[in-house]
């Protein structure tokens, strides 16, 4: 298995693979980027097919994490982990977060870990009667998905305002893929602010719940990307701008929280060949990393303003793209990398 020469590895200062017999433990551990500070980026449990998968998944993911935590402002450097595992499946969830913990702690602090797709607060804590390392603590900064919701619920807002000159979302149509932890919620945010909702998820319980409380459309997982809709909010997985789905997309904004939407860096192209805006991913998604690193004497009213900037920060890459022709994520890239290196000075 190729780590140095793997197409997703990006001069990453540490990747630790974790084997631990007694819990099953298998995990891959990915600090990217300390330049800016100790590396912090949550926990995913998947299935992956192949150790490969998993070790691509986590490169991937620890660098968005060093862009991610530069471009909102924070003093924290860019990590990942992922435990090879099926959540729904496990059935000694407390001996292998006790396992992670351990392995996080052989770190020495290097690496702070949180929740992610598969992984809850409580899992966390388990982990965290083995090592302190562990942030999005219950009791503390707690759930990130509200937040996240709230940055993505922004992003969307200056997405469109940058390309409509539009103050409000009253009246357009928006599809949502992924109505869970995050989904839900800004759900919520959009219906209130009188958009219309178009869902879908695997989840039938998430969908009846969007439905009643939101009025929202649901439609089946396939049938999302060829909607009639504004906005296209990517929230569940990664890779959903990709050669297939591209044709199919009406919207003419692509906005939401899903991790590495885009399949290859092409597809940002693409989106930028059809007219399609796109706010790139670690930028809108960022409000529950932006609440995490309020962690020690929390402060919502602080987190909440800071997740704001969001909106700011999105409109800025939205007006460089245009004056220097380049795609939203390329400007991205390139802004949260001229933080990254002025750090390392
Ligand atoms: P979640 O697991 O709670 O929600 C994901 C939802 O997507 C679930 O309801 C699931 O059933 C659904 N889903 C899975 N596969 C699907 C498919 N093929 N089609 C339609 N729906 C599908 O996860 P979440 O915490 O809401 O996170 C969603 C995304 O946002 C993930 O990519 C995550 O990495 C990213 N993200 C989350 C946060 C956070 O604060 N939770 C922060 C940053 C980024």
């Amino acid at each position: 298995m190729a780590v140095f020469n793997n197409v997703s590895f990006d001069n990453h200062e540490e990747v630790v693979f974790f084997n631990d017999e007694a819990s099953g433990l298998k995990a891959i551990i990915a600090v990217h980027n300390t330049n800016l500070g100790a590396a912090v980026g949550g926990c995913r449990m998947w299935n992956y097919e192949s150790d490969e998968d998993a070790l691509n998944d986590v490169l991937r993911l620890s660098r968005g994490m060093t862009y991610k935590n530069a471009l909102a402002g924070l003093t924290m450097g860019g990590g990942k982990s992922v435990i090879i595992a099926d959540s729904k499946k496990i059935t000694n969830r407390a001996e292998l977060f006790k396992a992670f913990g351990r392995a996080v702690h052989q770190l020495g602090g290097k690496y702070y870990s949180a929740e992610d797709v598969g992984v809850s607060t409580s899992d966390i804590m388990l982990a965290l009667e083995e090592t302190p390392f562990m942030a999005g603590l219950e009791g503390k900064s707690g759930d990130p998905s509200p937040f996240t919701a709230l940055g993505t619920y922004l992003g969307i807002k200056a997405a469109v305002k940058h390309q409509r000159g539009l103050d409000s979302l009253r009246g357009l149509k928006i599809s949502v893929q992924g109505v869970g932890h995050v989904g839900y919620y800004l759900c919520k945010h959009l219906h209130e602010e009188g958009a219309e909702l178009i869902v879908t998820d695997i989840n039938k319980d998430n969908l009846d719940r969007a439905e009643s409380e939101f009025n929202a459309i649901v439609v089946a997982p396939d049938a999302i990307y060829s909607q009639e809709v504004d906005v296209y909010a990517p929230c569940a997985l990664g890779a959903t701008i990709n050669d297939i789905t591209l044709p199919q997309i009406k919207a003419t904004i692509v906005a939401g929280c899903a991790n590495n939407q885009l399949a290859e860096q092409r597809h940002g192209e693409s989106l930028k060949e059809m007219g399609i805006l796109l706010a790139p991913d670690y930028v809108i998604n960022a409000g529950g990393i932006i609440n995490v690193s309020f962690e020690e004497n929390y402060d919502e009213a602080k987190a909440t303003a800071k997740v704001e900037k969001i909106y700011d920060t999105l409109l800025e890459i939205f007006k460089q793209a245009e004056i220097q022709n380049k795609t939203t994520n390329v400007v991205a890239d390139e802004m949260a990398q001229k933080i990254i290196s002025a750090a390392a000075k």
